[in-house]
């Protein structure tokens, strides 16, 4: 991939011709960010005919899931981050991007009889959608459900179905199981396969406890396509080694061990001829596992994804200074707090603002005063002093981007709060 990427890509000749040249180890190659992603989109893209205009063109155009040039699958993400970034799978691409999904599947116990299905993101230029378009042809007719869709709706059309399996957003496995709770929705899945945001342990243990249901996590990048899954142990994301170069660095792009969580994560595609991605940042923050998993599958695991680079918050330390801390430390404050429904952080100048969507019916005054005391200790608990924390209530918790993704953190303003 690196002997091509410089042959083929007037990006890569630049940047690491001589480093191929000499036969440099992988490590000490550029990595190459989102944003330098697009910048550079059309000098990295193989095929001179490839544009990024001429993307976002067919992707914004009437039918986004046709091939451009007959022969791209091209799809964008709103992205976790914000920053909107794009992709071009070539067909061979794209074939093992698919098998690699399926391969994935038959890991979980699901083939082509299955009663599986997805709801996701409704629009057709995310990989979501993509993918769950392409599984659908390939399994018993399923209905194309997606989160954006009223609830009654999707309620009505999983208790005619009855999925064995389920794919969604672990914020929507929320949704289903109030509920599956309240009666209105009666399905038995066996399995939930999560995908796209961060799934925490409080949604295992909720999906145990509604429907007896496993849940296996998924680890797809639109750009890269899908990378990593867990088995039935859901112990940790099983990677796709054989297609895909993984490795975990610090802020400063030297490896950590396993079992250390790291800054980000760098991907190295060995599929995607067209859009060669060397040592692609990914800001999720992840840990490698230190053992090999019982299932006895040959690939190494991702122990846990404590989360995205993006979600982390800052505040005033004690003694002066500043910490930041990751949103999703914050989270059992709000998932242990009775009559929440949903809540996001929003960062403040001096503090944090606590969005929460309550069920009807509860005393919101007296939750809200919890949720900021436990916030509170939880924050003391790292040395974290905010001036002031602001439980703000809202009907609903909005999904935002192509992905229609429920974020754990929003910004105001363009600059986020964990950029110097
Ligand atoms: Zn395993």
């Amino acid at each position: 991939m690196l002997r091509h990427a410089v042959d083929s890509s007037p990006h890569y000749r630049d940047t690491i011709g001589a480093l191929v040249a000499r036969g440099a180890p992988l490590a000490e190659f550029p990595t190459l960010t989102k944003r330098a992603l697009m910048e550079n989109f059309d000098r990295i893209v193989t095929d001179a005919r490839l544009r990024r205009r001429q993307v976002e063109r067919h992707l914004d155009g009437d039918n986004p899931a046709s091939l451009l040039l007959d022969e791209y699958r091209v799809m964008a993400t709103g992205g976790t981050t914000g920053e909107r970034g794009i992709t071009a799978f070539d067909g061979a691409a794209w074939l093992a991007a698919i098998a690699n999904m399926v391969r994935f599947q038959k890991i979980v116990g699901i083939d082509e009889t299955t009663r599986s299905m997805a709801v996701f993101a409704s629009s057709p230029v995310h990989i979501s959608y993509r993918i769950g378009a392409e599984l659908r042809a390939i399994r018993p007719a399923a209905p194309g459900l997606n989160v954006l869709m009223p609830t009654e709706t999707i309620t009505q059309a999983l208790n005619i179905y009855q999925p064995e399996v389920i794919s969604t957003y672990p914020s929507f496995v929320r949704i289903l199981a109030e509920e599956q709770q309240a009666g209105r929705l009666r399905i038995k899945p066996r399995l939930i396969r999560t995908s796209a945001e961060t799934l925490t342990q409080d949604v295992r243990e909720l999906a145990a406890a509604t429907w007896q249901a496993t849940v296996a996590n998924s680890y797809v990048c639109t750009e890269a396509g899908p990378m990593g899954h867990e088995c039935l142990y859901a112990d940790g994301l099983h990677l796709a080694e054989d297609a895909f170069v993984f490795e975990v660095v610090d802020a400063d792009h030297r490896p950590v061990r396993n079992g250390t969580e790291g800054a980000k994560l760098l991907v190295t595609t060995l599929t995607n001829r067209t859009l060669p991605l060397l040592r692609y940042e990914i800001s999720d923050v992840v840990t490698m596992a230190t053992e090999p998993c019982p299932c006895g599958l040959p690939v190494w695991r991702i122990a846990s994804i404590a989360g995205r680079r993006e979600e982390m918050l800052r505040f005033a330390k004690r003694g002066g200074g500043t910490v930041d801390v990751h949103a999703h430390r914050l989270r059992s404050p709000l998932t242990s707090a009775e009559g929440v429904r949903q809540f996001q952080f929003a960062p403040l100048p001096d503090g944090l603002e606590i969005k929460v969507s309550f069920f009807r019916g509860v005393d919101v005054e007296a939750i809200s005063r919890k949720i900021e005391l436990t916030v509170r200790v939880a924050l003391e608990a790292v040395h974290a002093q905010p001036s002031r924390i602001l439980v703000k209530e809202v009907d609903a918790i909005e999904r935002s981007g192509s992905g229609a993704k429920e974020r754990l953190v929003v910004v105001a303003s363009a600059q986020h709060p964990a950029e110097k």
